[in-house]
């Protein structure tokens, strides 16, 4: 089959590298020339563990390659998959569909033979009936069908994730779009990952229903996490005990700092949009959202109260910037508000991240970046880690905490084990269990 994926971003890339690993001929279109001159020099325009080798393949078997001509992409194409970004809206956090809608209308006036046009992008219930009636208006003689395909993948995993999924949803109200796109899935169906044709409106609902269900599973577990620390218990333990009962199921349950992230706040907020459109509350998924953007503030007084409620002039290492580990998304990381609080306490931040410096450098100001996570913490009051990489869970505390002025250590990722930080006389700050301090 031949395909073309419009936007080469974290869902366009990994799609196009793994369907071109199928067996299709694929075509990743981008208007974004850098992305794609560098795509083309064979480097890849963001971190995603194994894409590099699963496009550098695809490429030698000449499958997949890339433009930024949408007609090259989009010319001979049976499906063409929308995988342009769908950022808040800034006035409302509504879903912005300028970038869908450009791309379908531009797709409308390049497709010369039936061609199903499938959003991949997360985009709200409706966004389909839209698409159809601005391409039929563009090219009133065009044959081509709308249908709904949501990505579920996650960055870092993203692969994986791509090609062994729990589930595939198809939303389709065109047998011949459902055909195409079962076709286009025939290995993961060989391999019995269910595949769930719908409706293309219940398509567009599932991927938001889930993403706000997980938003809320992360909130409940971070309130219960305050309550622990009030009562005296310890978070890990009630997440396991929760988990391990197959109707909660034990994902998700990790407390930390907040989500973050380029989909659950932005997909939250853009559902409960939806639901005041259509004058239905959604009072849950209201105050999840709440909780989270709350809790992401608030975390900063957690590192204050751990610097003895005195921030001024005080020098904290951040270890672990992006929103979640192996990958270098900035997107909401929670790591943004808690720097600017703890910057507006007064306090002076250097950080490490292993991946995220340079999107972290367009975010963030007045920040002393280090590659070292050691040279990072060095002469530092306080380290904190936000982001639970690998190569952070594994630092030496001893040789961290000889480099520092206090040996102070906030872990919000339950990643140090507290008789190892006592051992190296640290006084450690975590979340969801009494302070050791
Ligand atoms: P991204 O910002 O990384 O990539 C989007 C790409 O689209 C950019 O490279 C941009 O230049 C390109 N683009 C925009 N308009 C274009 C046009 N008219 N023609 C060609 N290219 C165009 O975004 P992303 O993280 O890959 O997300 C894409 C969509 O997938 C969003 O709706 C998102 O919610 C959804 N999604 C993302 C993830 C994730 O983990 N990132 C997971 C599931 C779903």
């Amino acid at each position: 089959m031949k395909i073309a994926v419009i936007g080469t971003g974290y869902v366009g890339l990994v799609s196009a590298a793994c369907f071109a690993g199928w067996g299709h001929e694929v075509v990743g279109a981008d208007k974004d020339a850098r992305k794609i001159a560098a795509l083309r020099r064979g480097e890849l325009p963001i971190y995603e563990p194994g894409l590099d080798r699963l496009v550098d393949e695809a490429v030698a078997q000449k499958r997949l390659s890339f433009t930024t001509d949408l007609s090259i992409a989009v010319a001979g194409a049976d499906i063409v998959l929308l995988a342009v970004g769908t950022p808040p809206r800034l006035r409302d956090g509504e879903a912005d569909l300028a970038f869908v809608y450009a791309a379908a209308r531009e797709v409308a006036g390049l497709i010369d033979r039936f061609t199903v046009v499938v959003t991949k992008s997360t985009v709200p219930v409706g966004t389909g009936d839209e698409i159809e009636r601005l391409m039929t208006r563009a090219r009133p003689d065009a044959s081509f069908a709308v249908a709904s395909n949501p990505e579920f993948l996650r960055e870092g995993s993203a692969i994986g994730d791509f090609q062994r999924p729990d589930r595939v949803v198809i939303g389709a109200n065109d047998s011949r779009a459902r055909e195409l796109l079962q076709a286009l899935y025939a290995p993961l169906r060989e391999q019995n990952v269910p595949i769930l044709a719908t409706d293309r409106r219940t398509a567009e609902l599932i991927k938001y229903a889930s993403n706000a269900f997980l938003a809320v599973k992360i909130s409940y577990i971070n309130e219960m996490a305050d309550l622990c620390e009030s009562v005296g218990a310890d978070v890990r333990e009630v997440a396991l005990g929760m988990g391990l009962d197959h109707r909660i199921g034990a994902g998700f349950l990790n407390a930390g700092p907040g989500y973050g992230g380029s989909c659950f706040p932005k997909d939250t907020l853009a559902l409960l949009r939806t639901s005041q459109d259509h004058a239905v509350p959604m009072r849950i998924v209201q105050e999840s959202l709440a909780v989270n953007d709350a809790r992401k503030r608030r975390m900063a007084l957690k590192v204050i109260d751990a610097l003895d409620g005195r921030a001024e002039g005080a020098s904290v290492a951040i270890l672990g910037l992006t929103f979640k580990p192996e990958t270098d998304d900035m997107r909401e990381a929670p790591s943004i508000p808690l720097i600017e609080a703890l910057q507006r306490a007064g306090a002076r931040i250097r950080a490490h991240d292993p991946e995220g410096i340079e999107n972290a450098r367009a975010v963030l100001d007045d920040v002393e970046f280090f590659d070292d996570p050691y040279e990072c913490a060095a002469g530092a009051d306080a380290a904190v880690l936000i982001t639970d990489w690998k190569s952070l869970k594994a630092l030496d505390l001893g040789r961290l905490g000889h480099g520092m002025r206090r040996r102070v250590l906030v872990d919000f990722r339950h990643a140090f084990d507290p008789a190892e930080a006592e051992r190296h006389g640290f006084a450690l700050t975590a979340i969801g269990r009494p302070s050791e301090k």
